[in-house]
């Protein structure tokens, strides 16, 4: 695995490739890798003549500084898991080699779609991911991105703003990885203690459940009360349980207003904040 951590190296080295006709599939992190990422990078892998990882912890993304400074950082972990998975490229770079002293996120208009849950929620959090982004696939310039439906509300802003700066890259959404208790994996597992994480599959637990309501003929409210009920006696703290439409991301109210309905929750377990979703 070669390791960049400027881009004035990265990309000749991409251009050359592309001009060679390889193919170049991009997997952007924050790092903490772990089984989750690697399945992004499996898939890369097999579709692609080369793979690029970038782990960058990306400031502007952070509307609450607790969290950047609490936020994992396993670099060496993430070094060895990559080699292991067949990594071609590791992109690491610092601050200052992808954003100008002081630069803010870009501000960006996306209608409905950052304005809903993880955008109501962490204000500014979308401009930041769109920015960040935006500047690695320029630098990077793959042929197809992957990104995880962990973050689905994400993809949809990714998608939009590579449609909006008519960006030249297949953006192929992945689903989401678990572990056998159902858990979606994530870099903040890391903080959960022991005991949080023999209860953390609880949340996935109220996903199912919640689609096999639906499956019995219960209506949106009553499956949205049955999620709100079981939070009474849990260690968690709902933040937002949402059934949407997978486009624009509104709130349906009846589960006949969508061919395509996803169900998103927030919970909180003490001060880590964890993020799952549903097809139904
Ligand atoms: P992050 O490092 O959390 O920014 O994640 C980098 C990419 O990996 C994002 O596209 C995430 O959606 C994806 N990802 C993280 N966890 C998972 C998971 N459990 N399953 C699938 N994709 C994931």
């Amino acid at each position: 695995m070669v390791i960049f951590s400027e881009n004035e190296k990265l990309t000749p080295t991409i251009v050359e490739l592309k001009n060679q006709n390889k193919t170049i599939g991009f997997i952007p992190t924050m790092g903490a890798l772990h089984d989750g990422h690697m399945s992004l990078v499996k898939a890369s892998k097999e579709q692609n003549d080369y793979t690029v990882v970038s782990i960058f912890v990306n400031p502007t993304q952070f509307n609450n500084p607790d969290d950047l400074a609490k936020y994992p950082r396993t670099e060496e972990k993430d070094k060895e898991l990559l080699i292991k998975n067949g990594c071609d490229f590791l992109y690491i770079p610092t601050i200052s080699d992808l954003y100008l002293e002081n630069e803010k996120a870009k501000h960006y208009d996306f209608g409905t779609i950052d304005q809903v849950m993880e955008g109501k929620s962490r204000p500014g959090h979308f401009d930041g991911v769109a920015t960040i982004v935006s500047k690695l696939l320029r630098i990077v310039q793959p042929t197809n991105a992957y990104f995880g439906e962990k973050d689905f509300q994400q993809i949809r802003i990714i998608q939009e703003m590579v449609k909006q700066e008519n960006l030249n890259v297949n953006i192929i959404p992945m689903p989401i990885f678990r572990a056998d208790t159902g858990l979606a994996l994530s870099s903040r597992n890391a903080r959960l203690n022991d005991k949080q994480v023999n209860e953390a599959p609880f949340i996935y637990k109220i996903l199912t459940d919640a689609v096999n309501l639906k499956k019995q003929g219960k209506k949106i409210d009553e499956v949205k009360k049955n999620v709100e009920d079981s939070f009474n006696n849990s260690p968690f703290k709902l933040e937002y349980f949402e059934i949407t439409d997978e486009e624009t991301l509104l709130p349906i109210t009846n589960f006949s207003d969508s061919k395509n309905v996803r169900g998103f929750i927030v919970a909180h377990a003490g001060d880590i904040r964890l993020i799952d979703n549903i097809k139904f």
